[in-house]
C-alpha cells in the first residue's frame, strides 16, 4: 500500500497547516563522550519568533540541530531527551526522518542553494525529497507564493529558468527560504541566516521573519544582539561556562530579557561584556 503523504498532490492549495508548537524536553547531547548540551528544555510557541543566544561554542547549532534531526547524521553524535511537535515526539521509533524534516525546515549560515539548478527547480527540490507530486500548474503557483513569500517573486519572476548559482548572497539565502517554504513546513529553524549578507539584505529577510511568524513557527540562532531584539518574541540565552555543556541560563520575552535580565551572566552578554 502507498503512503498517503506520499502520493498526495502538491500543497499549494492547500489551506497552510495550524501552527505548531516544538517542546524541547531535558536534551542533553554529545560527540562521542564529550557532552555539548545539559538537559535544556526549552518551549517554542506557535505563531512566535524565538532567538537564541550565546557565546560561540555552546551548543546552538547542535540544539538548532536536534530540533530537526539533523544530529543524528554525525556518526559519533547521541542524544537524550524529547522534541514534540505539538505533543509528538520527533525521534518516535516509528517517525520517519523524512516526515521530521518536512515539518520542520532548516536555514544555514551559508546560503546553499543548488548552484547550477535553476531557481525555479531549487524552490521544488524539497518536493522530490519528501515525495509530495504537483502538477506543472500546481508547481508554477508553488513556485510564484514561496518566492512571493520570500520577497523574491517581482526581482526574479523573468528568470526563473536562470541559475540559482547566479544570484547575489541575500537572494541566494532567500531563495532557500523560499525552499523550505515549498514543503509547508511548520517550523522553520534558521542558523545565523544573515551572518554572511549586507545590512540591506539583512533588513529584507528580518522583514520576511516576520511576515512568515504568521504561518510558521520560527527558530533563530544569532549573533546580532539588535536583530534578536528586532525580530524576536522569546528570547534564550545559552552558555558553556568553564568546561561544561551548554545550557539555557536565563529565557523569556525578549524586551524583559534585554531590559532587565535576571541572571548577570545574561546581562554582561547582552550587554557586549563577553
Ligand atoms: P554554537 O553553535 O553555539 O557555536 P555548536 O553547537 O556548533 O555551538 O558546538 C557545540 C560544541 O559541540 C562545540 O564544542 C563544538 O566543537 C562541538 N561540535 C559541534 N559539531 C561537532 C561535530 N560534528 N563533531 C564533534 N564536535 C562537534
Ligand atoms: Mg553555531
Amino acid at each position: 500500500m502507498r503512503n498517503a503523504t506520499a502520493t498526495a498532490p502538491a500543497p499549494a492549495d492547500e489551506p497552510p497547516a495550524p501552527l505548531a508548537t516544538l517542546d524541547a524536553r531535558d536534551i542533553s547531547a554529545w560527540f562521542g563522550d564529550h557532552q555539548v548540551l545539559d538537559r535544556v528544555s526549552l518551549t517554542m510557541p506557535a505563531g512566535v519568533v524565538t532567538s537564541l543566544i550565546g557565546p560561540s561554542g555552546c551548543g546552538k547549532s547542535t540544539f538548532l540541530r536536534i530540533l530537526n534531526r539533523m544530529h543524528e547524521l554525525v556518526p559519533s553524535a547521541s542524544l537524550a531527551g524529547e522534541v514534540l511537535l505539538d505533543g509528538d515526539d520527533i525521534y518516535d521509533t516509528g517517525r520517519r526522518l523524512v516526515d521530521a524534516r518536512k515539518h520542520i525546515g532548516m536555514v544555514f549560515q551559508k546560503p546553499n542553494p543548488f548552484p547550477a539548478m535553476s531557481i525555479y527547480d531549487n524552490v521544488l527540490a524539497g518536493l522530490t525529497l519528501t515525495g509530495i507530486r504537483a502538477s506543472r500548474d500546481e508547481k508554477d503557483h508553488l513556485v510564484e507564493t514561496c518566492l512571493t513569500k520570500a520577497g523574491l517573486w517581482r526581482e526574479l519572476k523573468d528568470r526563473l529558468r536562470a541559475p540559482g548559482g547566479g544570484l547575489s548572497g541575500g537572494q541566494q539565502q532567500r531563495l532557500c527560504i523560499a525552499r523550505s517554504l515549498a514543503v509547508k513546513p511548520r517550523v522553520l529553524l534558521m542558523d545565523e541566516p544573515c551572518s554572511a549578507l549586507d545590512p540591506t539584505s539583512t533588513r529584507v529577510i528580518e522583514e520576511t521573519m516576520l511576515e512568515l511568524v504568521h504561518d510558521v513557527t520560527i527558530v533563530i540562532v544569532t549573533h546580532n544582539m539588535q536583530q534578536a531584539q528586532r525580530v524576536s518574541q522569546q528570547c534564550a540565552f545559552f552558555l558553556a561556562s568553564h568546561g561544561t555543556p551548554g545550557a539555557i541560563v536565563e529565557h523569556g520575552d525578549t524586551e524583559a530579557m534585554f531590559a532587565d535580565p535576571i541572571d548577570p551572566r545574561t546581562f554582561d552578554y547582552v550587554n557586549g561584556r563577553f
